[in-house]
């Protein structure tokens, strides 16, 4: 007889999938393959089960995260939940045997053992009596989380040299010299194309078939996920001739790459490195300068910088766990309509990012992370803030004024910076962002200067109805446009900087305002239009003056502290003057 469970599986290790990139494509692999095993368990499940309604995520969400929850019914629930878990290995193994293909003879039996330890499975189940869906839930979760925590996992023990992007298993493919502590079994892939392995790197079996997911999955996938330096391009590109710029690729053959739109990259010693054709040289460069002087004309930037964001919501395990609501006994209710305005915002991350503002590495629920253009990184951020769902309109009394919200992690980095270490900064500053407050609903944004310099700065979104984003919007404007000189916020750091107490703050606040009023006055550049007499322009730069008094001081007095103040300002400047 078939009996009702709430059913709980995931697929791990998260770190691994989502963490471990040397490129951007490395990190949309990962999330790929992540939510296509997710998908793959759904459907395993649809058919083995008796009935199954999925309760979290959405069903029909593109990215999906490393778990899901649902309603089943089954004769046996044991049996069901390990030949999932084994379906979900299987179709892994075969992902990774198809896509690596042929090259991996030769290494197939320590091949085949780094693919079958590399995944952890987890599934739990409670018999479901729907009155009592909340504590099961909570049950559930708890169980989960012992699970996870006590089930050892099986170590493979390896002592050769460790791959270069998990840094966990041991080298099984490498391109370029054998290097010391090299297993003696592995292979060397010079003759592979480079987008599988680049120069110097050696890979595990795990990482490798991150790179080769492209050939295995075939619609969907997208082949083409821009690089960092495609991302920090994107804005500018997308306004010149594509003929102009077809016929630069050309030139590569199947080789190409954007950095090779950086004049700087254009050296002999620079193409031996990245294995481009020395004897194309001379023809790239004359067919670039071409693209810089058209460039020059429409007045357009080669950012070298670009973003990263990390959003998400706050507070879910909280949401989740019916904390917030004042009838709990609708959990399972609220959890179904939590989980389609999820999936709508979702979608929403989709329609709001995309070329030429950037690209969307995953957006999973609640859950999203995307790469920027510079150009675009501040309304994008904004209007991703406003798409986030109000779950306290959903139709359920939420105790207090409780009110969904959402942070977000944002790292302006250069296209040549790791970018694992940029990934790792993201994390960090987005959990900086939900740090700020009890009521979080911030975010932080860090840039990191190619020359090692660090700036931080984590606000709310809004002030007193005010965006801040809007605000530094406009901050970034007045500089670019150049009505304002950078020397008040040089300035400012400079009077104040060493003054500030061990937590950032100054002591004698107004004095701080007050000087932001006399150094913005002497910092504006304007000059008075041909067609203007004195008293129009005198106005007018009166207006513009107080406009930017009044924005700046704005910023100084929601910051949580001095410094925090003038590293906005850092970032502000950085953003007006990144330029090529
Ligand atoms: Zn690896």
């Amino acid at each position: 007889m078939s009996h009702k469970y709430l059913f709980i599986f995931t697929i791990g290790p998260v770190q691994s999938f989502i963490a471990q990139a040397r490129k951007t494509q490395d990190l949309y692999a990962g999330s790929y393959l992540l939510s296509y095993l997710t998908d793959h368990a759904i459907d395993k499940l649809k058919l083995k089960a008796t009935s199954c309604e999925i309760i979290f995520p959405y069903e029909h969400l593109k990215s999906k995260p490393s778990r899901f929850t649902a309603s089943i019914e089954t004769e046996d629930v044991k049996r069901l939940g390990n030949e999932l878990k084994q379906c979900v290995m299987d179709e892994f193994e075969s992902i990774a045997d198809a896509g690596v293909g042929i090259v991996k003879r030769g290494v197939l039996t320590s091949f085949k053992q780094q693919i079958r330890n590399h995944l952890q499975v987890t599934w739990v189940a409670l018999p479901l009596e729907e009155e009592k869906y909340p504590t099961m839930y909570r049950d559930l979760e708890a169980n989960l989380y012992a699970v996870k925590n006590v089930r050892k996992f099986e170590q493979l023990v390896e002592s050769g040299r460790k791959c270069s992007l998990c840094g966990e298993r041991d080298v099984l493919f490498y391109r370029g010299m054998k290097r010391a502590f090299l297993r003696n079994d592995a292979i060397s892939l010079n003759h592979q194309p480079l987008r599988y392995m680049g120069n110097g790197e050696g890979l595990c079996a795990v990482c490798l078939t991150k790179r080769y997911a492209g050939d295995y999955f075939h619609s969907g996938y997208e082949r083409d996920f821009p690089s960092t330096a495609a991302i920090a391009l994107m804005g500018s590109l997308d306004k010149l001739d594509p003929n102009l710029l077809a016929d630069y690729k050309f030139l590569f053959g199947g080789n190409f790459d954007d950095v090779l739109y950086y004049k700087d990259n254009l050296t002999l010693e620079y193409f031996k490195k990245y294995s481009f054709p020395t004897e194309k040289l001379d023809e790239a460069a004359r067919q670039l300068s071409a693209i810089y002087a058209v460039k020059k004309q429409k007045n357009l930037r080669f950012y070298k910088y670009y973003a990263i964001i990390m959003f998400d919501g706050d507070n879910m395990g909280n949401w989740l766990s019916g904390k917030y609501l004042k009838d709990t006994t609708q959990l399972m209710d609220f959890h179904k309509k939590m989980t389609v305005s999820l999936s709508y915002f979702s979608d929403n991350v989709r329609n709001l990012i995309n070329k030429p503002k950037g690209r969307v590495v995953y957006a999973g629920g609640d859950d999203s992370l995307a790469l920027l253009n510079l150009d675009h990184l501040l309304p994008v951020i904004h209007d991703l803030r406003c798409a986030f769902p109000h779950f306290e309109t959903l139709g359920h009394d939420v105790a207090g004024n409780m009110a969904s919200s959402a942070s977000c992690g944002i790292v302006i980095a250069h296209y040549k910076t790791p970018f694992a270490e940029a990934l790792e900064w993201v994390r960090m500053v987005e959990e900086e962002a939900k740090e700020i407050d009890a009521q979080k609903d911030a975010f932080a944004i860090a840039v990191l200067k190619h020359s090692g310099e660090i700036r931080k700065a984590v606000m709310k979104w809004t002030y007193n109805d005010k965006s801040t984003t809007a605000l530094i919007e406009e901050i970034v404007k007045a500089l670019k446009d150049e009505e304002f000189s950078n020397t008040f916020i040089k300035s400012l750091r400079a009077e104040f900087g060493g003054l500030l107490d061990e937590k950032g703050k100054y002591g004698d606040p107004p004095l701080i305002v007050t000087e932001i009023r006399r150094l913005i006055d002497r910092s504006c550049t304007m000059t008075r239009n041909e067609s203007e007499d004195k008293e129009a322009f005198a106005w007018r730069r009166k207006q513009t003056v107080d406009d930017m008094i009044s924005r700046v001081t704005s910023l100084y007095t929601s910051s949580t502290s001095a410094e925090n103040f003038f590293s906005l300002l850092d970032i502000a400047d950085f953003l007006s003057r990144e330029a090529d």
